[in-house]
């Protein structure tokens, strides 16, 4: 079957005042349908350009990225429907219902609001969906941006570090909904620089460190190259 996801040898140069630095350095991953796939990887070793060249939003200095098989940048328009993604952290109108925010999105979007209500419940926000955003807990208005990701019903959804901040039972939360999204057929790339929530969460896992693929594999598989130190990045 062919992968959600494919990256090789994906490099990108920034340069400024204070000189080069290759952020990404040759960088592979494959994420495979219906997986909550973890990327896991300190800060600053590449994640956030990773994801952002993959959306289009930074151009790489060379490499091969595949989303379903076809092609970025290449195809992007075409796939640009299939994928959804909160790269940075959403802003709400604190004073405006969730259902509000979301049909005001779709309408954005080119998405029929009749869609909306199936979002809502997809996260668990039905029972609270005419409250103001204002009145809503971290954990809340993070299931609101994933609601906001699946308006368009993406095949893949990217998250990045999507459980910044939130408390153990805003975690678990997390854990349900990516689980139940996965059970739907729908495929995850979560990043994250901490190993214990990804170890929570994710099926399966790419370590990055200093823009290069260091392992993957599944969770058990990687933790244990983890735990005998034949891995050796500094994770949380
Ligand atoms: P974090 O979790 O801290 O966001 P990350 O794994 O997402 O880290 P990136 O943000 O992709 O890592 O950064 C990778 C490297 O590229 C870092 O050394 C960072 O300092 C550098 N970098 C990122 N953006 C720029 C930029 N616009 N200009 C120069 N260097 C950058």
């Amino acid at each position: 079957m062919t992968p959600v996801l494919e990256i090789s040898g994906l490099r990108k140069t920034y340069r400024s005042r204070k000189g080069v630095r290759n952020a990404l350095d040759g960088f592979d991953m494959v994420v495979e349908a219906g997986q909550v796939h973890g990327f896991l990887g300190p800060n600053g070793s590449g994640k956030t350009t990773t994801l952002r060249t993959l959306l289009g939003l930074i151009k790489p200095n060379g490499g091969r990225m595949a989303i379903l098989g076809r092609e970025v940048p290449q195809h992007l328009p075409e796939v640009a429907g299939q994928v959804g993604a909160i790269v940075e952290s959403p802003q709400f109108f604190g004073n405006f219902s969730a259902e509000l925010t979301l049909s005001l999105l779709a309408d954005a979007g080119g998405v029929n609001r009749s869609r909306v209500p199936a979002v809502l419940d997809q996260v668990g926000l039905r029972d609270r969906s005419k409250e103001r955003v204002k009145t809503y807990s971290l954990g809340m208005k993070q299931r609101l941006a994933v609601a906001s990701a699946l308006l368009k019903e993406p095949k893949l959804l990217i998250l990045d570090e999507p459980a910044n901040g939130l408390d153990p039972g805003g975690i678990r939360e997390m854990r349900t909904l990516m689980r139940d999204l996965s059970d739907s057929g729908m495929t995850v790339l979560l990043s994250s620089h901490i190993l214990g929530e990804i170890q929570l969460i994710c099926d399966s896992v790419t370590i990055i460190s200093a823009g290069r693929r260091v392992t993957s594999g599944s969770v058990a598989e990687v933790l244990a190259q983890h735990t005998s130190g034949a891995v050796r990045v500094r994770l949380e």
